[in-house]
């Protein structure tokens, strides 16, 4: 089955679009950028620096160059991004897939091409007007100026994208500490959009990248004075950091996804949108499926549903030894704690098999079983194309077993009903951020689904989807009893 949500033709006419509007040549056709880090000169060095200092100051400096440029210069910033992602997808995409070496490359591709289009940009900054007997107020939304940005490895590049669309449509300039599995692939992207931008603008360094990135390095970004805002996305060990830092943080932590599927629901359908979500990059997005609790009256026929949607249903023995292979231990004491091994993280759901002792086809896309509520695979947020399938007596059974697993993220949710009063239920109990009925995961950040898109999802500091107001202080501009041009003409000294 193929998960694909963009159709190819509709990415070259967006391109075309993309191109005519601005009149630029392809950033493909450019010179390949593989050239050094800079340091002393900051102009030139197209945002990729050896040290956080040095990338703070260049991206200070681009700040105050951007503020000159005005709302259009960010548009036509911002329309370079856009391009060079849908335009460069399948060579970038193949990059980042040969150096993180997990995930999909179809969806390393896809994804790219897909913020290329469905990120928003600068029309979601309308100004609100206030009008009265009092005259005038204007709230208006402006730039922070620096953000420093977190990126995590499941998606380098394409975080890296979205962020910067969002933020210099917001009027700021950002500095990346990307993961250092991602790096390469992070500062190939951060080149290229700066080169294009400086082509067409005059203006280098708005997207700016620390080349080696360290946690000492994460750490000197998080308390650099030239840095007005904080934007994390990533895990527990780093949401929890920048929850605790000084400066405001915008945190997109980490998910761990229920689904409950209950006696209503349309099983094929929930078994299609299932496998669609939790195959999506080999189960490595935060919104991905990653456990199901379904209601033992249809609990049968929803595997065999799985079954006919394409998944590799396992045994009990086979589960339980993809489940010794998949699943270590971390932390000590208390702390001790399931996590996914790093060898099967974000792998193909065929190599999933082998391990457990199946035999699969390379294209299989989902590996899933039955489990009890203890199995290892119920709590951990495994990042790897096999779900654990839990028997449970009723939806409300299957709802609080849900929300217990989701450990209080409010990250996102998924339910297959057609009982409205159990959607609502599930949506009031787990309280996410997202939470899709019916549908795949992706369909949440409007793929499949309406809205629009980014991969950063604020969770625990309730920004939700982030957007360029996420990245904007509200300013209020007053004028006392001029400029309204309703009321009587005597009222008028
Ligand atoms: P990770 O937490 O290992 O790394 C994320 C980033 O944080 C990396 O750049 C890493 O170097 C840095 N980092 C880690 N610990 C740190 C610390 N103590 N101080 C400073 N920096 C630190 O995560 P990952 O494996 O790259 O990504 C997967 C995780 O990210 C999953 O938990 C997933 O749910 C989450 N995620 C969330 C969203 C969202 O929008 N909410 C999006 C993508 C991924």
């Amino acid at each position: 089955m193929s998960t694909s949500t963009i159709d190819p033709q509709n990415i070259a006419s967006i391109v075309r679009q993309v191109i005519a509007e601005i009149g630029q040549p392809s950033a493909a056709a450019a010179a390949p950028v593989a050239g050094p880090v800079a340091s002393g000169s900051l102009a030139g060095a197209n945002g990729v620096f050896s040290s956080v200092d040095e990338a703070v100051r260049a991206a200070t400096d681009a700040f105050e160059q951007l503020e000159r440029l005005g709302v259009d210069g960010r548009k036509r910033a911002i329309s370079h991004i856009r391009r060079i992602a849908i335009e460069d997808a399948e060579e970038l995409g193949r990059m980042e897939f040969a150096e993180t070496k997990i995930g999909r490359l179809d969806h390393k591709i896809e994804k790219l091409g897909v913020l290329g289009e469905k990120v928003p940009g600068v029309e979601f900054l309308q100004s609100q007007v206030y009008s009265g007997d009092h005259g005038l107020a204007v709230i208006e939304h402006a730039p922070f100026g620096v953000i420093g940005a977190i990126t995590p490895v499941t998606h380098s590049l394409p975080t890296i994208a979205c962020n910067a669309v969002n933020m210099i449509a917001g009027g700021n300039t950002v500095v990346v500490n990307p993961h250092p599995s991602g790096r390469q692939v992070a500062a190939e992207g951060v080149r290229r959009f700066n080169q294009a931008i400086y082509r067409d603008l005059g203006v280098d360094n708005l997207i700016t990248l620390v080349a080696e990135p360290t946690l000492e390095s994460a750490s000197e970004l998080f308390g650099h004075r030239g840095v007005k805002l904080i934007c994390v996305t990533g895990g527990p060990a780093v949401a929890r950091a920048a929850l605790q830092s000084t400066k405001r943080a915008i945190v997109a932590g980490p998910g761990n996804p229920p689904v409950v599927v209950d006696e209503t629901a349309d099983l094929d359908r929930a078994a299609r949108s299932i496998i669609q979500g939790a195959a999506y990059d080999n189960n490595l997005l935060c919104i991905g499926e990653k456990q199901v609790f379904v209601v033992a009256s249809v609990f049968d026929a929803m595997m065999a549903a799985m079954e006919r949607a394409g998944g590799l249903r396992l045994t009990a023995s086979q589960v339980d030894a993809l489940t010794k292979r998949a699943i270590v231990m971390a932390g000590e004491g208390e702390h001790r704690h399931p996590v996914p091994c790093k060898d099967l993280l974000g792998k193909d759901a065929a190599l999933l098999a082998k391990a457990a002792g199946a035999t699969a086809d390379e294209r299989l896309e989902l590996v899933f079983g039955e489990t009890d509520l203890d199995n290892p695979f119920v709590p951990t947020e495994q990042m790897m194309p096999f779900l654990p399938f839990v028997r449970c007596r009723t939806v409300d059974e299957a709802i609080e077993r849900a929300h217990e697993s989701e450990h209080g993220f409010r990250h996102t949710a998924i339910i297959h009903s057609t009982n409205v009063r159990t959607m609502t239920r599930m949506g009031r109990l787990l309280d996410t951020t997202l939470f899709v009925k019916n549908g795949p995961s992706v369909a949440g950040l409007g793929l499949g689904g309406e809205g629009y898109l980014s991969f950063s999802i604020a969770t625990p500091t309730g920004e939700g989807v982030t957007t360029p107001l996420t990245f904007t202080r509200q300013r209020r501009c007053t004028l006392v009893d001029d400029l309204r041009i309703l009321g009587s003409p005597d009222a008028v000294a």
